[in-house]
């Protein structure tokens, strides 16, 4: 198999080489820096793969920085589900976990700085009016009727706000830059706004909140990012980022660099709708495997190494891409489980086989490979007796022309084991097929007999020794490439009622010691992974990750 999938460019990559290679860049610094407010997704596995790479390759450091400067939306249970992903993923921050709100005071102090150098004031205008004196983009905005206070007014107005003395809303502080400017970020930014709430890191000692921009750069300039690597969107505010840097007495002075993000067809890729999804109770929480967060992947039976290689397939461009085809992403995990995971048989939708002519007490045991390609992979014990389950949509008793599994009267080979002939359909009062009787003719143990054409090859577990699984069989959540294309809940809309199916299989005797996230081929099914949460020994639970059939290999091949 040809699965093999070259690297992508990486823009930041290259420049950063050409950065190091002229002498202009020495330690390179990098942050993931996510705001706790919900678990992580594809998307910031490539900002995670991004960022935590770029260190790792020029021997760097990258932060893992909580960007906690709205308590209200933000708790503590997502900080640690984001800590263990990163883990997860197989990357580890420089030094202790960081936090914006580590940096409160000082990003305090530089506010009254602000104040002092008349760069910044308290205003009393309410949001409705902000917005309308902000102008819009043909009209320039106008200056709030507060913008002239005197500094010792600005400096004791935000130290009340700070202690609480106002009510939300009330006041806000705000650079004084331009309200002329034709980038409308740079007209009189918020830097704080009053917010009455308990924060996760710092308590209830603010009563005033930092804005994400007066946060964000000067934490970069704080821990010496070297390169502050963001999503397109914060393209317009890269001026403001620069203005802070330049009128306020920071350490360093880190470079905003931005990327386009990832988009998924079939796939959220925003906190908020995600969020939506569990309060609704539409997934079992947000490791549910249909969702296209990290942990719901894991939950799913994704592997580290392949989340990683698909972001490293994406590569890195200023240029909006558009969608990904979520068939790179199953690409990327089929090659890694083709590669390692251990076959298996499990029948999912299992029909009764008698073999008439085979005795009640008969066994045998076949050693089976793990793994065809892998010798460093145990050998599986597989008994066959009489009684044998094999998958319903395997036999048809009125087959078309091409259909080379078992029929009445026709032959298939047992998949590591006999030829069998379908003698018999047996069916019960209403019609429905209950077993088949079937013949084994012993000559063909490993060898298809002289003179017949036996083509087809069917999967099989003992009826003695198999071991009843429930296999959970996950889809796509959503049916259409673009679930929230149109108006923000649509996507609601969009869903799919078969995206988890849920069946009572049976599995070959192998899998009885299959522990939490073990993964395996069942043969001709599918990969599947062992719930790491619902599967126990004596009730084993598998999820589906992928099936077989890989389109994105096929149109790398076409193309
Ligand atoms: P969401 O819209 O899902 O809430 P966000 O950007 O608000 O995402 P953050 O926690 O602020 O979420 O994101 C942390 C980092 O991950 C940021 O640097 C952000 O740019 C990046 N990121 C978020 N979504 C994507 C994406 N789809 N592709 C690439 N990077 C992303
Ligand atoms: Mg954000």
């Amino acid at each position: 198999m040809t699965t093999e999938s070259t690297s992508a460019p990486n823009f930041i990559r290259n420049q950063i080489r050409e950065e190091i290679e002229a002498g202009r860049s020495q330690k390179i610094v990098t942050r993931f820096p996510p705001e706790p407010n919900g678990f992580l997704h594809i998307g910031h596995a490539k900002s995670i793969c991004l960022n935590f790479g770029l260190a790792q390759q020029f021997g760097g450091d990258c932060h893992l920085r909580f960007d906690d400067t709205n308590p209200a939306k933000e708790e503590q249970a997502y900080i640690d589900a984001i800590k263990e992903d990163v883990h997860w993923l197989g990357f580890e921050w420089a030094g202790e976990v960081r936090h914006a709100s580590d940096y409160f005071d000082q990003l305090y102090a530089w506010a009254q700085h602000l104040i002092r150098e008349g760069k910044a004031y308290v205003d009393d205008l309410s949001p409705d009016e902000m917005r309308e004196y902000r102008g819009t983009l043909t009209e320039p905005g106008r200056p709030s009727p507060w913008r002239e206070r005197s500094v010792e007014e600005n400096l004791d107005l935000l130290e009340r706000m700070r202690v609480g003395e106002f009510a939300e809303g009330e006041k806000v502080l705000r650079a004084k830059i331009d309200m002329a400017s034709p980038n409308i970020n740079m007209r009189d930014p918020i830097l704080y706004r009053i917010r009455h709430a308990t924060h996760h890191q710092t308590g209830d000692k603010w009563k005033i909140y930092p804005s994400y921009d007066f946060t964000h750069g000067q934490s970069d300039a704080i821990e010496g990012i070297s390169h502050s690597v963001c999503t397109l969107e914060f393209e317009d505010h890269r001026p403001l980022y620069e203005w802070f840097l330049n009128n306020l007495p920071v350490p360093t002075k880190p470079r905003q660099i931005e990327f386009a993000r990832l988009n998924l067809n079939y796939t959220l890729t925003s906190k908020r709708k995600l969020k939506l999804l569990v309060d609704q109770g539409i997934v079992d929480g947000w490791d549910d495997p249909r969702m296209p967060t990290i942990s719901g992947m894991r939950r799913r039976g994704y592997t580290a190494a392949s989340i990683r290689r698909f972001c490293e397939m994406i590569g890195v461009t200023r240029a909006d891409g558009g969608l990904v085809d979520i068939a790179m992403l199953t690409h990327a995990i089929r090659s890694d489980l083709e590669e390692n995971a251990p076959r298996a048989m499990c029948v999912i939708n299992p029909l009764k086989v008698v073999l008439t002519n085979v005795a009640e007490d008969h066994e045998e045991v076949y050693e089976v490979p793990g793994h065809p390609g892998r010798e460093d992979m145990p050998v599986r014990k597989v008994p066959f007796n009489r009684e044998l389950w094999i998958d319903r949509d395997d036999f048809m008793e009125e087959p078309p022309k091409k259909f080379f599994r078992l029929a009445p009267g026709k032959e298939v080979r047992l998949r590591n084991s006999y030829v069998i002939r379908c003698d018999e359909v047996v069916k019960d009062a209403e019609g429905e097929i209950v077993e088949l009787h079937c013949s084994v003719d012993f000559d063909t143990l490993g060898k298809n007999p002289e003179g017949r054409k036996v083509k087809g090859v069917i999967h099989w577990v003992s009826a003695i020794h198999g071991v009843p699984v429930e296999v959970r069989l996950y889809d796509n959540l959503f049916m259409v490439e673009q679930p929230d294309k149109d108006k923000d809940t649509d996507f609601l809309e969009h869903l799919n009622p078969e995206s988890l199916v849920t069946v009572q299989a049976m599995a070959e005797p192998s899998l009885a010691g299959a522990g939490p996230e073990d993964r395996y081929q069942f043969e001709r099914v599918g990969y599947f992974c062992a719930d790491r949460h619902a599967s126990r020994p004596g009730q084993l639970v598998f999820n589906r990750t992928v099936g077989l059939k890989d389109s994105w290999a096929k149109i790398q091949k076409k193309g």
